[in-house]
């Protein structure tokens, strides 16, 4: 399975595709502001059939352009805690404009989840078994996507390099999310490799022992 990262919008949001072995089939994991654009050029050049569309979690950054992706013919999965800001992000518009006043209506489209994930959910895609996590605290609908063949799992805002997600967002909580990362995440295989949400790629053994906010 190929990886490539996108990092994009105002927050500089990872978006990730993901291609199978044979060149024929994708996924994409968020789908933050310009995804679209960046994204689904790509994906047609390149022959590729798109198949899903994970979201880490339903704030709007990682899920403002959901609607390309699934009119592009991707499934889409999430949580069901998050189904609020993502099926309904409209709602939302006066918040995040008091906090980037330049978006626009066109910002604002919500999407219709395909598929509702739950802790210990398997699917297939890209040609490759994956099993959901699920590790809220950053947010109660925060998923992360275990690919344990190839020893990789996409983690959105529950764990940085460095650092972890905030929990003074609505619907955070400090304990919920340390709870999340040392029972969901510092589970995972030490040689596994993190993609998060924001910033550069990590592994859980060195997390597991450098990270200052979430000890083992
Ligand atoms: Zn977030
Ligand atoms: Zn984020």
């Amino acid at each position: 399975m190929k990886i490539e990262a996108a990092s994009l919008g105002p927050f500089e949001t990872n978006a990730y595709l993901l291609s199978s072995d044979d060149g024929k089939e994708c996924i994409v994991i968020d789908a933050p502001q310009g995804a679209a654009a960046k994204l689904l050029p790509l994906i047609k050049d390149r022959g590729l059939k798109l198949t899903h569309l994970l979201l880490t979690h339903g704030h709007w950054d990682h899920m403002c352009e959901a609607h390309a992706f699934a009119a592009a013919g991707a499934k889409v999965l999430a949580h069901r805690a998050d189904r609020e800001l993502i099926e309904n992000i409209e709602a939302y518009k006066d918040r995040y404009l008091a906090m980037l006043p330049e978006l626009s209506d066109a910002d604002f489209k919500s999407v219709k989840v395909t598929t509702w994930l739950e802790e210990g959910s398997t699917f297939v895609a890209a040609g490759k078994a994956f099993e959901t996590r699920h590790v809220p605290g950053h947010c109660p609908g925060s998923l992360l996507f275990s690919c344990a063949s190839e020893q990789v799992a996409f983690c959105g805002d529950a764990i940085f390099r460095g650092s972890v997600g905030r929990t003074d967002l609505p619907n955070g909580n400090w304990n919920e999310l340390l709870t999340s990362i040392r029972t969901r995440i510092y589970t995972l295989p030490n040689e596994t490799v993190l993609y998060p949400g924001h910033g550069g790629r990590t592994t859980v053994g060195h997390e597991k022992q450098t990270n200052p906010y979430a000890k083992p």
